[in-house]
């Protein structure tokens, strides 16, 4: 028998599921390998019971009912993957997670806001809640990050994902550097990469949706901006689009 998975999407935009879609090449290898038995976004048909070896689930948390889904999926789940930057540190819909939900709306509809707010509050990250066995970020996730993860999670292995930041790859592509060649406020040297540095490619600097790599050298970073007379702002601006609650437990 194959093992079988689960593929979720909770408050999210759906774009893992759609590159999970994308990945042509490789999707009828992946279906000769396991079941994909609950995938809402690919089939009307769903087992939403059975027990799964791999769950793979994007979005954040934004409400009671998105926890109750996720601790259902984790209960019947040998391992849980966090897809994309809003599952692995609560991405868009977190940026705004230090403002309340009554003035948020206040600031979007002014005095014409509905009078009742919805049932959400600031979305947070998987690991907040269950336990996540292996977090692959990106705005969206990469393809290819998802296939590596299918095929060395059901050989037994982690998938060796990128611990280096954006600028590793960059250089290794031999862009020249918008940051220091150019002044502009690229966000590379403190994104993690894994994306094959795909903007600096466009000559458009990144906006840090791979959130941030561990041990980020903001020191240095602040140094080149303080010399190019950028704002040091518009990097932890950017980067809180995607990863908020990371930063601000990061300040704590
Ligand atoms: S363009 Fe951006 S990602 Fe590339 S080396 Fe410069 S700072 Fe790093
Ligand atoms: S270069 Fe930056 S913003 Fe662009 S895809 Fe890569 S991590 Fe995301």
């Amino acid at each position: 028998m194959k093992p079988k998975i689960g593929i979720y999407g909770l408050s999210g935009c759906w774009g893992e599921q759609i590159n999970i879609l994308n990945c042509e090449d490789e999707l009828l290898d992946i279906v000769g390998a396991v079941d994909i038995v609950d995938f809402l976004g690919g089939s009307s048909v769903n087992d939403t019971e059975s027990r799964l070896a791999i769950a793979f689930v994007e979005g954040s948390v934004a409400n009671a009912r998105e926890e109750k889904e996720l601790q259902h999926i984790r209960n019947r789940s040998d391992l849980l993957v966090a897809c994309g930057s809003c599952a692995c540190f609560g991405g868009v819909g977190a940026m705004d997670a230090q403002v309340s939900r009554p003035e948020l709306i206040k600031q979007v509809y002014g005095n014409n806001g509905p009078a009742k707010s919805w049932d959400i509050g600031p979305h947070k990250p998987l690991s907040e809640f269950v336990k996540v066995d292996l977090a692959i970020p990106g705005c969206p996730m990469e393809s290819k990050a998802f296939v590596k993860a299918v095929s060395s999670l059901l050989n037994g292995d982690v998938p060796l994902l990128p611990t280096y930041p954006v600028c590793l790859e960059c250089k290794m592509k031999e862009y020249d550097c918008l940051l220091v060649s150019r002044g502009l406020p690229c966000a590379g040297p403190v994104t993690v990469a894994g994306c094959g540095a795909r903007c600096p490619g466009y000559n458009v600097a990144c906006i840090g949706c791979h959130g941030p790599v561990d041990e980020a050298n903001m020191g240095s970073i602040e140094k080149i901006f303080e010399q190019k007379e950028l704002p040091m702002d518009q990097i932890k601006l950017k980067l809180r689009t995607f990863a908020a609650p990371v930063l601000d437990k990061e300040r704590e």
